[in-house]
């Protein structure tokens, strides 16, 4: 079977140099993962394939399952910490080219995966629409945002999600209505069932662009004083935890109150400005980030008895997603000499 630019489904040793033959421009082999991260860390890809459109997008996918290429979906990786050893396989970026957006007079809009989120709220502001503003200053793609039920002011982007738009694990398109995607505070079962987002489709009630346009820029302005200058982040490490909150607040107060803010290890620092940020101020490894996760998660439940879960995603050279705490653990010792202490499960 051939796809349109003449990709074979079967045969051919390295099915890499193949993609990158039938799609020179779209695919990169052997890149380092700190090119695409946010956080500027991880070792080297076998190939980032950047699909120039929603047609290529499919036909890459559909090429590498079918080969048994083994491959992972990522947006602007705002929200993963890439490992220090790199990753076996294809990382697929849903960028711009997977855009579009339409909306109706009744608040219904349709908007591509590839958006930029702070673009894709400023057209809702434009046009009047409100119930994503708290969005305004995320920066990553809209299929991220969905994917992650990201938000701020303890919001998430899932509220207003109507259906999904996806390619399914098994290369079919399907619509998934908001009953099947399970969104709860900063997570969806789009995390968990290997499905590409397209696009998503969402109600919006309607509002007034000026006032709008001012809760944008106090938004934008708030967030500008709280979070790091050194711009080589992930945003917060931690999600917030109901038990953890009653007691003290948020994970950045809980983390600074265990005396943590200013920590270092190699180039990665817990920001002295914020405390549930990890920032690299150079050449940061991911188990530098991961050691720092371990300690911190460490001494906030010695401190409080609550065990916080990351909100950034790791994903391991053999594609693995999991929350980074998960991982956290083995690098526990990294930070502790004197073997007297021992990292929480
Ligand atoms: C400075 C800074 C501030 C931030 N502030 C916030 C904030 O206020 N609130 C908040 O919620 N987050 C925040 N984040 C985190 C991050 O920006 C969001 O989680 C964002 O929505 C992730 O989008 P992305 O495109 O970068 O996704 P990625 O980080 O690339 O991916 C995140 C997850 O989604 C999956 N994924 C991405 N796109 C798709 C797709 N099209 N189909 C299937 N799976 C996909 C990936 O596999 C991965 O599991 C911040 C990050 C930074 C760096």
């Amino acid at each position: 079977m051939h796809l349109t630019k003449g990709l074979v489904l079967a045969s051919s040793a390295d099915p890499l140099a193949e993609l990158k033959a039938c799609y020179p421009d779209e695919v990169g082999l052997d890149v380092p993962l700190s090119t695409l991260g946010r956080w500027r860390i991880g070792g080297p890809a076998d190939a980032i394939v950047t699909p120039r459109s929603a047609g290529s997008l499919a036909d890459i996918v559909t090429f590498v399952r079918a080969r048994g290429v083994r491959h992972v979906i990522v947006g602007d990786g705002s929200n993963i910490l890439f490992d220090d050893a790199g990753f076996r396989g294809a990382v697929i970026r849903i960028g711009r080219a997977v855009g579009g957006f339409a909306a109706d007079a009744d608040g219904h809009v349709r908007a591509g995966a590839g958006l930029w989120v702070p673009g894709f709220v400023r057209r809702l502001i434009d046009r009047g629409l409100t119930g994503a503003v708290h969005a305004i200053g995320i920066p990553g793609t809209l299929g991220g945002l969905v994917v992650m039920n990201g938000g701020s002011q303890r919001r998430g982007i899932g509220e207003h999600v109507t259906a999904v738009n996806v390619l399914t694990a098994e290369g079919e398109i399907a619509r998934l209505d908001r009953d099947a995607l399970a969104f709860a505070y900063r997570s969806s079962r789009l995390q968990e069932n290997g499905a590409v987002v397209l696009s998503a489709e969402f109600r919006f009630e309607q509002s007034n662009s000026a006032a709008l346009r001012r809760e944008a820029i106090e938004i934008l302005a708030s967030r500008r004083a709280k979070f790091p200058k050194v711009r080589a982040n992930c945003g917060s490490v931690f999600v917030s935890d109901p038990k953890l909150y009653a007691l003290i607040g948020p994970p950045g107060m809980a983390i600074e109150r265990a005396g943590l803010k200013g920590l270092a290890r190699g180039d990665a620092r817990i920001s002295p400005e914020h405390a549930n940020f990890i920032v690299n101020t150079g050449q940061a490894r991911s188990a530098d980030v991961l050691a720092l996760i371990a300690e911190a998660r460490t001494r906030v439940h010695a401190l409080t008895g609550v065990a916080m879960e990351a909100e950034v995603r790791h994903l391991d050279p053999y594609g693995r997603f999991q929350p980074a705490h998960m991982v956290a653990p083995a690098h526990f010792q990294e930070m502790h000499d004197d073997g007297q202490s021992a990292a929480i499960a």
